[in-house]
C-alpha cells in the first residue's frame, strides 16, 4: 500500500484513476493583492465558485485526480484550493518547493559565511521548509505535499536555481516524495536538472521532468527518458514554441519508440489566474483548455497509431507507478513497519 496525500485527506496510489499530472487551480500574485486588493479584477468568492465548476467539469469527463503545481511563487494558498475542491469529487494533490526561473527572493539569498542573510552554504534552512510542507503540512493545515517542484528555463541553471534544485534533491531524499520540474524543452533543461539531481544522489525514476512537449528534439527527449525520467507531455493544448500538430506526431512517435510507459500527460491549465485576463487565454490560445487532451489530443494519437493501451498507461497507470514507487523502491530492513503517512 502507498498512501498520498491529498487535500481532504489521503488516499492509496491504487484510488488515483485517470490524473492530469500537471496543473493549476489558482495562480495568483500575493504581494499584488495585498497592495491593491482586486488586483486584475480578483474577486476571491468568484475565483473558487468559477474554479468549482471548472473543476467539477473535470471529474464529469472522466478525470479523478489532479496534481496543482501550484508552489510558493505562483501564490500557492492551499485553503482555498480546498474550498475550490469542495464537493467536486475531484482529488487533489498539492506540491511544495518555489517557482522561480532566475532569482529566489531576496531573504532567502545567500551571500557567504557571516554575512547578514543565509550563511549556510547547505541551504539546510530551505530544505526544512519543503520537508516541513511534506511531514507536517501545509501553511498550518495538515494538508501534506505529495511532490517537491523546481523550475529551470531559458536563464538555465543560475546560481540560485542550482540552489534551489539541490534543495529539491535532499528533500526527495529526506521524505522519499518524487520530484516534479518546470522545464524549457528547447534549450534542453531537463539534462540540466538530471545531472544535477542525479550528482546529489536522486534515483531518475523518481523524477519528472515537465513541460517536455515543447520540442521535436527526440534525440532530447530520449535522452531524458533513457536516464531514467519520466517525461511530462504536460502543457498539452499550449503552443508557445511548437506548432500542437507537431506536439501530437513527436508524442506518437515516442509511442511507437516503446516509450509510453514513462509519459504523462496533462495541460498546466489554471482555473484563475491574476496572471492573464480570462478572455485573453481564450482569444490568443483557444485550445488550451481542460478540455483538449480528451477531446482533441487523444482521438489524434488514436488515430496516429497510438494504443487505448498506451493512453490508459499514461492517463492511469504510470501516474500511479510514479507515486507507488514511493514505497516500492528498495528500503532499509525495517521497511516491514512503514505505515500511512508517514
Ligand atoms: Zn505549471
Amino acid at each position: 500500500m502507498t498512501r498520498i496525500p491529498i487535500v481532504g485527506g489521503e488516499i492509496d496510489v491504487s484510488q488515483l484513476g485517470n490524473t492530469l499530472m500537471h496543473e493549476h487551480v489558482f495562480v495568483r500574485t500575493p504581494e499584488l493583492q495585498e497592495a491593491w486588493p482586486g488586483f486584475m479584477g480578483w474577486d476571491e468568492e468568484a475565483a473558487i465558485a468559477g474554479a468549482r465548476e471548472k473543476l467539477k467539469g473535470l471529474k464529469a469527463a472522466g478525470i479523478d485526480t489532479i496534481v496543482d503545481m501550484t508552489v510558493p511563487g505562483l501564490g500557492r494558498q492551499v485553503q482555498r484550493v480546498a474550498r475550490a475542491a469542495e464537493g467536486t469529487g475531484l482529488q487533489i494533490i498539492v506540491v511544495t518547493g518555489y517557482y522561480t526561473y532566475t532569482d529566489l527572493p531576496f531573504p532567502m539569498k545567500y551571500n557567504g559565511p557571516g554575512k547578514l542573510f543565509n550563511n549556510d552554504p547547505d541551504d539546510a534552512f530551505l530544505v526544512d521548509l519543503f520537508v516541513r510542507d511534506v511531514e507536517e503540512g501545509i501553511e498550518g493545515t495538515d494538508i501534506r505535499a505529495g511532490v517537491v517542484k523546481c523550475c529551470t528555463d531559458l536563464p538555465g541553471v543560475t546560481e540560485d536555481i542550482e540552489r534551489l534544485i539541490r534543495a529539491v534533491a535532499k528533500t526527495q531524499l529526506r521524505t522519499d516524495v518524487p520530484i516534479m520540474t518546470h522545464t524549457h524543452a528547447k534549450s534542453k533543461r531537463g539534462l540540466d536538472q538530471q545531472r544535477i539531481l542525479r550528482e546529489e544522489g536522486v534515483d531518475l525514476s523518481r523524477v519528472l521532468i515537465g513541460h517536455s512537449n515543447e520540442t521535436a528534439d527526440l534525440d532530447y527527449l530520449m535522452e531524458v527518458l533513457d536516464a531514467g525520467s519520466y517525461l511530462g507531455f504536460d502543457r498539452c493544448g499550449l503552443k508557445i514554441d511548437q506548432p500542437l500538430a507537431d506536439q501530437q506526431e513527436t508524442l506518437a512517435e515516442l509511442c511507437r519508440r516503446g516509450y509510453a510507459g514513462q509519459i504523462v500527460l496533462s495541460h498546466d491549465r489554471h482555473c484563475t489566474s491574476d496572471w492573464f485576463p480570462e478572455e485573453g487565454v481564450r482569444a490568443a490560445l483557444p485550445e488550451w483548455s481542460y478540455g483538449f487532451i480528451q477531446g482533441s489530443l487523444i482521438p489524434g494519437l488514436l488515430e496516429n497509431g497510438v494504443t487505448e493501451d498506451q493512453i490508459d498507461q499514461m492517463m492511469h497507470r504510470n501516474p500511479q507507478a510514479f507515486f507507488a514507487a514511493r514505497r516500492d523502491a528498495p528500503a532499509p530492513a525495517d521497511s516491514a513497519t512503514a505505515t500511512a503517512g508517514s
